[in-house]
């Protein structure tokens, strides 16, 4: 019970902090976790004062403030709330475990009482007390016995169910808030593509992972991009944006991930076979954002073609991930200097 309590509460919290960190953009790290998480409790009035004055003036909690914060305030032991759920979620799992036990030895017990006036209702037979009333108080003290049994026991099994139901829509919910946050909290929202965050979090994972396929990273910015907002204004420029990303989705889905790095830059993480094959991908994308254009809304005439520049870069094994950006960067800047619209692989 007093898990349950303490599990609500704490999921309670979760709900409320998960979708601040949303709104003000604060990655759902440990730290960041437990900072909000204490904001959310109003404990440390202090910390909710400092917060709100960060939050006012910078629209989000920059990672140092953020650092600051949890050194003033909160201590490494503050670091296991965030870890807290999933203890809560096995405790929650624990008490429905003692349920499941404590209904089986009620089972037991009954089980016990039917056999018990099993044998007494044989013996009743076999001792063939002939057929006058006194057989009828033997039977139905029997039968009394049983229904009280049977109450206590569909009474038990009710509350059983009761609980389960409790315990499956405290973590459902929970489950879903995580999963709305965690997507929100990793999506761009102008191009639904995966955001700069996500790639901070997710290209250590790529370099870690001991695949024999080789690894790449390909950088990709749209060519005088600034022209776009000049010329047509900042919406058309967001437009252009849309329709890159999209083509940059529809060809790495179901073989890699594509980020929007930053303004007018993208990347994708992705692995091939050959260095040939990233090359033939990358062409294959850059020929498509190729024939996109910005056309006049009535006449439909082509304004301006629009085209990409794209650089390459093959995780080696001497490399950091920090050299790997370093690599597809100087690859991009390539492409660039090359004259554009072109793919370059780093030496
Ligand atoms: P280059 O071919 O050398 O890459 O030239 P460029 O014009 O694409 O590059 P530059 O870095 O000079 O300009 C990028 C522009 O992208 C500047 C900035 O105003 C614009 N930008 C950044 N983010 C957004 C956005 O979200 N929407 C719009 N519309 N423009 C953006
Ligand atoms: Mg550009
Ligand atoms: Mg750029």
């Amino acid at each position: 019970m007093e898990q349950n309590s303490s599990f609500a509460q704490s999921a309670t919290c979760l709900k409320q902090a998960v979708p601040f960190m949303v709104k003000y953009q604060i990655p759902l790290s440990p730290m960041n976790y437990a900072i909000w998480y204490c904001y959310v409790l109003g404990k440390e009035p202090e910390l909710n004062q400092k917060l709100d004055e960060i939050l006012m003036e910078h629209g989000t909690c920059p990672p140092e403030n953020a650092k600051a914060l949890f050194d003033e305030f909160l201590s490494e032991q503050d670091l296991a709330l965030f870890h807290e759920m999933s203890d809560l979620v096995k405790g929650t799992l624990n008490t429905v475990e003692q349920e499941i036990s404590n209904t089986l030895n009620c089972s037991e017990e009954f089980s016990a009482v039917l056999s018990e006036c099993h044998v007494g209702l044989h013996q009743l037979k076999k001792q063939n007390v002939g057929t006058g009333p006194e057989i009828y108080d033997g039977v139905l003290s029997y039968v009394s016995k049983l229904t009280q049994e049977s109450i206590v026991m569909q009474h038990n099994a009710l509350c059983f169910q009761k609980k389960l139901e409790g315990a499956y829509s405290e973590i459902k919910q929970l489950q879903e808030t995580l999963i709305v946050a965690q997507t929100k909290a990793s999506t761009d929202k102008l191009t639904g593509l995966l955001n700069r965050g996500k790639f901070d979090d997710d290209i250590i994972k790529f370099c870690d992972d001991p695949s024999q396929f080789q690894k790449v990273l390909i950088f990709i910015d749209i060519d005088h991009f600034k022209q776009f907002n000049d010329e047509f204004g900042h919406q058309r420029g967001d437009d252009v944006l849309r329709k890159v990303a999209q083509k940059l989705q529809s060809h790495s889905e179901g073989q890699g991930a594509a980020y929007r790095y930053g303004g007018e830059e993208f990347c994708i993480l992705i692995s091939f076979s050959s260095i040939s094959e990233a090359v033939g991908f990358s062409n294959r994308i850059r020929e498509d954002i190729a024939k996109l254009s910005i056309k006049d809304k009535e006449t439909g005439e082509v304004l301006k073609h629009i085209s990409a520049s794209f650089g390459i870069a093959l995780y080696g094994k001497e490399m950091t991930w920090h050299s790997l950006v370093e690599c597809a960067d100087k690859a991009l800047y390539l492409a660039k200097s090359h004259g554009r619209n072109r793919v370059e692989v780093a030496g």
